[in-house]
């Protein structure tokens, strides 16, 4: 039997790779990890929680003008990017800290620096050597930006927390969730916002209902999106302030900022993945089996290096799959069906299970049953915002296989729905469910009137 330095060694400190190694070294196994930069990854560092905070701080804005329906009488509100930079930073420093110590009490040895395989149970990180007898890739994802002409201007999601200054007109290339995110949080912080893209409709893959109702909503809230528009160049502008993009149709926009939010693609360079024999697959991702294994048996992969659903709860499953079947629990499959997802947009969205077309391609035949309102809460805060809710459901089986919302929090509502659909409810539950009044979630349980076929 060969010896190794450890049992497991993990690439990259963020949700995956943390996951792995602490849940592994709390089985008794011995477990390394390199992280080349902060402890936690995208999520902490530059995805969900600094993009939480920030879309907390933009929802301010909606509230101080709805509050003067209620009665409160306000001073002109002032918005100080700078407190709001620093206090974000101090809660990230805050949080890398505690993952370095969940990693530290597991017994995790953390070695910080870039790794690179080396072979099949070998990983290098600043010229050393450390051997384990198996590997887990877990580098993630960096965002991908097209190759057009004035690249080198635009910023990615990574910059967007801490510009300098606060950009008074941003441009926001691309119609994903992280986009259209986005745009929302700096148009209520104060950003005069356009969104292009270059499709008809917003956020492919969700709702086709959804994507457009929130498309208005957000239109309405004050972004200006623009469908059907490919961006072609962006220059910086003669005096030095602020940069001009030209659309493929001619068309010039000037904006101080421009993000390009174009999608993500695996982290998968300069690993050294060729020298230990791991293939990729067609999208460029660590191609990996049901259970994470690569090509090579000693190296397994999980999150956004490996899957298309980049989502940082299923990281941490995935991590948790392979922690149970090398030291654990046992052999088992992650179900990847009926995984809730939200979108913090100005109005948020909810979602678990199909879109309709998706269920009818599935299933056959669906109802649909939907509703649209003016929540309790805008009665006297003067907003327009409406909220929208979505059922689809299997008609042979009547199991709820989709629902969707947006409208406020509609993250924390679905996130309980998802359980009662992956545990496989029928409509006939959700009707005999009672309702919590009132809340703008009892219209899932009190949806009667199908949509005409
Ligand atoms: C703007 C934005 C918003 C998001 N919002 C959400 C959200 O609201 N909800 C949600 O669920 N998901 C969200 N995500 C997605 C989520 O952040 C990712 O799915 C999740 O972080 C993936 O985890 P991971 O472990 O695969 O990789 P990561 O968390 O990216 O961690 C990879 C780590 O590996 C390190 N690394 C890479 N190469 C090496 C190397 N060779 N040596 C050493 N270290 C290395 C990196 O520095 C990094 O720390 C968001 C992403 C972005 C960009």
């Amino acid at each position: 039997m060969p010896t190794f330095d450890f049992d497991l060694f993990v690439i990259g400190g963020g949700s995956g790779g943390v996951r792995a190694a602490r849940m592994a070294a709390q089985t008794g196994a011995r477990v390394g990890l390199a992280e080349a930069a902060d402890l936690g990854g995208t999520c902490v560092n530059v995805g969900c929680i600094p993009k939480k905070l920030y879309s907390y701080a933009a929802g301010y804005a909606e509230a101080f003008e709805e509050s003067a329906g209620y009665g409160w009488t306000l001073k002109e509100p002032q918005f100080d990017w700078a407190h709001l930079k620093s206090q974000r930073a101090k809660e990230i420093t805050r949080l890398n800290g505690i993952y370095a110590s969940l990693l530290k009490n597991s017994g995790v040895t953390l070695v910080i620096g870039w790794a690179q395989l080396a072979d099949a149970h070998t990983v290098e990180i600043g010229g050393k050597r450390h051997t384990a007898r198996h590997l887990l890739v877990a580098t993630g994802g960096t965002p991908f930006v097209p190759d057009i002409a004035g690249r080198e201007h635009i910023v990615t999601s990574d910059a967007m927390f801490d510009l300098d200054p606060f950009p008074k007109r941003l441009l926001v290339v691309g119609g994903g969730y992280i986009a259209c995110e986005f745009a929302s949080i700096f148009n209520g912080l104060g950003s005069k916002v356009t969104q292009l893209h270059r499709r008809a409709h917003l956020l492919t893959g969700f709702d086709d209902d959804v994507r457009q109702f929130v498309a208005n909503e957000m239109g309405k809230a004050g972004v200006d999106v623009r469908l059907n528009c490919d961006v072609t160049s962006v220059a910086r502008n003669a005096h030095g302030h602020g940069l001009t993009v030209t659309l493929a149709r001619g068309q010039q926009l000037e904006a101080d900022t421009v993000l390009f939010a174009t999608g993500r693609v695996p982290n998968t360079q300069g690993l050294g993945l060729e020298a230990a024999g791991v293939k990729l697959d067609e999208r460029g991702a660590i191609a990996v089996d049901a259970h994470y294994r690569t090509s090579v048996p000693s190296i397994h992969a999980v999150g956004d290096v490996s899957t298309r659903v980049q989502l940082t709860p299923v990281a941490l499953a995935e991590a948790m799959v392979v922690v149970d079947e090398l030291f654990g629990k046992g052999k088992r499959r992650l179900d990847y069906e009926f995984i809730p997802t939200a979108v913090f947009t100005h109005p948020n969205i909810g979602t678990c299970g199909y879109s309709e077309i998706d269920a009818r391609a599935k299933f056959g035949e669906v109802t649909v049953f939907s509703s649209e309102f003016k929540s309790l809460r805008h009665t006297l805060s003067g907003s327009t915002e409406r909220t929208f809710m979505k059922l689809v459901v299997d008609k042979a089986s009547d199991r709820v296989v989709g629902l969707h919302m947006v409208g406020a929090d509609a993250g924390e509502v679905v996130q309980g729905f998802a359980v009662a659909m992956r545990a496989g409810a029928t409509k006939a539950i959700f009707d005999s469910t009672v309702g919590i009044h009132p809340t703008a979630a009892e219209e899932f349980v009190t949806m009667r009137e199908p949509m005409p076929g």
